[in-house]
């Protein structure tokens, strides 16, 4: 990547496309890796609780709420100043409208106060290129982006291109995690919960789907399996009356092991598809989002890449789940390439990384959700 001096830049970056208040100061100088000096990430969890699902007019209040309180700190964990701070890069969508919203009124503030460039960054770009804050990854690599919201195969290309290769046509996996955990009364998010169960549990004991994997293409659905999941639920409930901890147990296993086969035997679609249309074969497979902290799944697929010759990546997990420090590496990689946004910039709920892939849901009069 071409680096415009050799001075550092010190750039904040802002994420509030969701249910996470995250902000953070990276530093970053030619030729090595980017320096996370602080991440402040605060969890809406509790407020969301009781509504079962994440309110975004909650959401949204939380972060205007919370993102002066986080940038203070996150300068103040940083032993920095406002105008230390050189670039500020903000999250301006896919994602909750209010969210979004509240995090771009923000960095605009910002950025005229301290009279410093603003990029604004496709969430979803931030999660495909957040390996490169603690790894070397030369482009074009492929990447499994598997969140709470989202499910995607991407060629990454270049900081600014995409090429989607599949996704998820109903829910995304770490969706039907939390609503898998929902069905047992496990605590939310429900991902790490199945997991933990999982351990005692057996894999085999329960046959639960492999969607789409007869198909061709890399498209995914997880949104059959949690129904199954829930038949199986109602029909031991219907047999003892309750569900003992090892049938939960071998129930949160069974379910594991079949979003963790899908992903891997589509993977393997992927990279071949990659191949095709790239006329390369991937020498990196990145593995992103919050679903990437499940070991089941890292080991799988990173076995899949091993048999493939591919090196296999998936960054900590605190870089993995939503936070301030990828899209603070996002911004700064966009501005590298002369990107560079005014006041004028929009908040979007929908933004599709790849503009000219055909859309797999959420498709209405707006367009593609992702
Ligand atoms: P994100 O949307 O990237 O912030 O990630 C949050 C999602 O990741 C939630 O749906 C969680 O249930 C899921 N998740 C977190 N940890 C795990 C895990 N160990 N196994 C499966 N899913 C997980
Ligand atoms: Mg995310």
């Amino acid at each position: 990547m071409a680096i415009p001096n050799s001075q550092s830049m010190t750039v904040l970056g802002i994420e509030s496309s969701c249910d996470d208040t995250s902000v953070a100061l990276i530093k970053h100088k030619a030729n090595i890796h980017p320096q996370v000096l602080s991440l402040i990430v605060l969890n809406q969890n509790h407020l969301h609780k009781q509504y079962g699902g994440i309110v975004p007019e909650i959401a949204a209040r939380a972060h205007s709420d919370k993102l002066d309180y986080c940038t203070i700190e996150a300068l103040r964990q940083a032993n920095s100043k406002v105008h230390d701070i050189d670039l500020v890069s903000v999250t301006a969508g896919p994602g909750l409208i209010g969210g979004v919203l509240s995090g771009v009124a923000f960095a605009k503030g910002l950025s005229w106060g301290i009279g410093i460039p603003i990029v604004g960054v496709n969430h979803l770009a931030a999660h495909a290129l957040s390996p490169g804050l603690t790894t070397e990854c030369h482009f074009p690599y492929l990447c499994l982006l598997i969140s709470g919201g989202h499910c995607q195969f991407l060629a990454v290309l270049s900081p600014k291109e995409y090429r989607r290769l599949g996704g998820t046509i109903d829910d995304a996996p770490g969706e039907a995690f939390d609503k898998t955990a929902r069905h047992l009364g496990l605590p939310q998010p429900g991902g790490p919960s199945i997991e933990k169960l999982a351990k005692n549990g057996v894999s085999d004991r329960y046959h639960f789907p492999r969607p789409l994997t007869g198909r061709e293409g890399c498209d995914l659905s997880f949104s059959g399996l949690k129904t199954a999941f829930l038949r199986e639920v109602e029909k031991i409930h219907g047999t003892t009356g309750s569900v003992s901890e090892q049938q939960q147990a071998d129930l949160c296993a069974s379910f594991q092991k079949a979003v963790s086969d899908t992903l891997r035997i589509k993977s393997q679609t992927a990279i071949t598809q990659f191949e095709t249309q790239m006329k390369q074969k991937p020498t990196f497979f990145a593995l992103t989002g919050g679903v990437a902290a499940n070991h089941e799944l890292r080991g799988s697929i990173e076995a899949l890449c091993h048999d493939n010759g591919i090196k296999f990546y998936a960054p900590p997990l605190k870089y993995c789940t939503d936070n301030g420090a990828m899209i603070a590496w996002a911004g700064l990689q966009l501005f590298y390439l002369g990107q560079a946004d005014g006041l004028e910039l929009q908040a979007r709920s929908r933004w599709p990384l790849d503009p000219n892939s055909r859309p797999l849901l959420g498709f209405g009069k707006k367009g593609a959700k992702a």
